[in-house]
């Protein structure tokens, strides 16, 4: 079972195929995506869609080193002590932003 943070990112990666199987698997695909969303809150699910319709694929980026890749922001302290828990909203131009340690260490 994965968080929201978890179903958000990953709805992005196959959304944009940054998932190599996704593509060979269409309908898996589908329904995969139906199950993110199905687990996300409709505001944040409305507002990753709108951050999708403005930004495409860095609609939702790694912030890994405490800034905003998508407008090259730092990030305040208190939202680098966010990211360990869950989806950040950058404050400068809005995009969803993770930190890949919160994300994929409940993957494996
Ligand atoms: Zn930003």
């Amino acid at each position: 079972m994965l968080n929201e943070l978890q179903n958000v990112v990953r709805l992005h990666e196959l959304e944009f195929g940054q998932d190599a199987n996704a593509s060979l698997i269409p309908n898996r695909t589908e329904a995969e995506m139906a199950r993110c969303r199905a687990e996300v809150r409709p505001a944040i699910l409305a507002r990753y869609e709108r951050l999708k319709a403005r930004y495409s694929q860095t609609a939702v980026l790694e912030a890994e080193q405490g800034i905003c890749p998508g407008c090259r922001i730092a990030l305040p302290r208190y939202q680098i002590e966010q990211l360990k828990r869950s989806l950040v909203f950058c404050d400068r131009c809005g995009r969803i932003l993770y930190h890949p340690d919160a994300v994929y260490r409940m993957y494996a």
